[in-house]
């Protein structure tokens, strides 16, 4: 859906034979196209090489909800200092990419007029608006808004009040990626498409191999987020979660008016399988979550889902029945697109990121457990100031170099992913 209405898009030439570089960069969504960004505008002699196992935004980055999102995952709001600290560097996080997208005039189409937070219970609600209340002392512009008021802006059925951040926003992840792609290669960056790499053999001078060639590189990002785990690292780290979303053909403000959906980029929903929507500047609600069948996971960190869409067709009407649950009126709409994506998903939900191995040689960003969106792009200055040396600046923030674990080995992890989420409709998680 996010790659429809852009130019016909031709993935660069695989690697063909070996070669040499600085800093190798595998894979290519917001983590590794950013990281190649920052590191190139500061270092602009350094030798990058972006390898990508299929084409820019394969992952993730262009498979989501597309909602730009304040706040780290799995960080409570417990200590002032802490709160101001996450929301200011997350909120200059989505500044950050939409100056990017104003400075080099980037054909992208992105909205930043607001997400909710649905709460679906008045105890939930009440402590959200206490929250907002609390949080508007410590400086964070929040706004409250209750079920009627809701029921008027969004049209929403089922909600007992929401958590209005008037910063965030919506992204097509396609479009970023594939517009910084020409900017990249201009730099100097080099980037392979159609490239997996297959073995990575550390040591101070890292070896990649991929099929048409191997790569020395002195550093190396791992920038593969929930396909991680199959390149040999953080296997108990990150959970790959398969994540199902469907989206409406562009609606007619007619349409639009009908469903009740207002000035707003999109909402999440406070469930435990989180339900999500947003709508593109075109008209396109997209929805995904809401229910187990809404997510998957496959046995043996399987992270490409076979016969994607067509084995999930029960998953999408399930889904549909969520959308149609928050908006009766979405009957009557088309559903043009269903996707899934593979999440990365850590036990606490707090992303990592940091460099690690012997020769402190192997970079990383990854686990950000549904907020990506900023996440993965703002990676991509933290790994360029930690390569550089300096990163002070980022060193009291929870993602730095958290350390990630809990996920059970197999049979067990599968065993008790879907006993706990068939008994508790929940997700597993351990305590931040
Ligand atoms: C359905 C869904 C909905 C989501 N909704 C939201 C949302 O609304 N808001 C939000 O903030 N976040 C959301 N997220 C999360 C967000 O999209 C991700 O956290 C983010 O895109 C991760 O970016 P990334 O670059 O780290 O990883 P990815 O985008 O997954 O990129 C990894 C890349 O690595 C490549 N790769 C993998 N293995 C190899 C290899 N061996 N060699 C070379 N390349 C390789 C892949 O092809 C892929 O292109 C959602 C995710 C999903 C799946």
């Amino acid at each position: 859906m996010w790659s429809e209405a852009g130019p016909v898009y031709e993935p660069v030439p695989p690697l063909r034979g070996d070669a040499v570089a600085d800093v190798v960069i595998i894979g290519g969504g917001f983590t590794g196209v950013s990281t190649a960004y920052h590191l190139i505008r500061r270092f602009p002699s350094l030798r990058i090489m972006i390898l990508e196992a299929r084409h820019l935004a394969n992952g993730a980055s262009g498979r989501n909800g597309g909602m730009m999102l304040n706040w780290i995952n799995g960080v409570s709001y417990r200590d002032p200092h802490l709160t101001r600290r996450v929301y200011e560097t997350t909120r200059a996080g989505i500044d950050g990419i939409v100056g990017m997208i104003q400075e080099h005039d980037l054909p992208v189409r992105h909205r930043r007029d607001g997400c909710l937070e649905v709460l679906t219970d008045a105890r939930r609600a009440e402590a959200a608006h206490a929250r907002v209340e609390r949080l508007a002392g410590w400086g964070i512009p929040l706004q409250y808004l209750d079920g009627a008021t809701l029921a008027t802006r969004l049209g929403l059925r089922g909600a007992a009040g929401a958590v209005l951040d008037a910063t965030e926003g919506q992204l097509n992840g396609v479009d970023l990626l594939r517009s910084l792609r020409p900017l990249l290669l201009a730099w100097g960056v080099a980037l392979h498409e159609d490239t997996p790499v297959l073995r990575i053999q550390e040591g101070r001078t890292i070896e990649l191999t991929t099929p048409g060639g191997v790569v020395r590189a002195s550093a190396i990002v791992l920038a593969t987020n929930g396909y991680t785990p199959r390149l040999g690292y953080f296997k108990t780290g990150i959970f790959p979660l398969h994540s199902h979303v469907i989206a409406t053909e562009p609606l007619d403000p007619g349409v639009r008016a009908a469903l009740g959906w207002g000035q707003v980029a999109g909402f999440s929903d406070d469930h435990d399988r989180i339900a999500y929507a947003s709508m593109t500047p075109a008209g396109e609600l997209v929805f995904g979550g809401g229910s187990n069948a809404a997510y998957a996971y496959l046995y043996g960190n399987q992270t490409s889902y076979p016969g994607s869409p067509g084995s999930a067709g029960p998953a999408f009407e399930a889904i549909r029945r969520r959308l149609v649950g928050y908006f009766p009126e979405a009957e009557r709409v088309r559903i043009a697109h269903r996707w899934t994506g593979t999440l990365g998903i850590t036990m606490s939900r707090i992303c990592s990121m940091g460099v690690r191995g012997e020769h402190r040689n192997v970079y990383y960003a990854l686990g950000y457990s549904g907020h990506g969106v900023t996440l993965g792009n703002l990676a991509g200055r933290v790994l360029c100031d930690i390569y550089a040396g300096d990163d002070a600046r980022w060193q009291d923030l929870p993602f730095y170099m958290y350390p990630l674990g809990g996920v059970p080995p197999e049979p067990l992890r599968w065993l008790g992913y879907h006993a706990y989420t068939k008994l508790t409709g929940r997700s597993p998680r351990n305590a931040a």
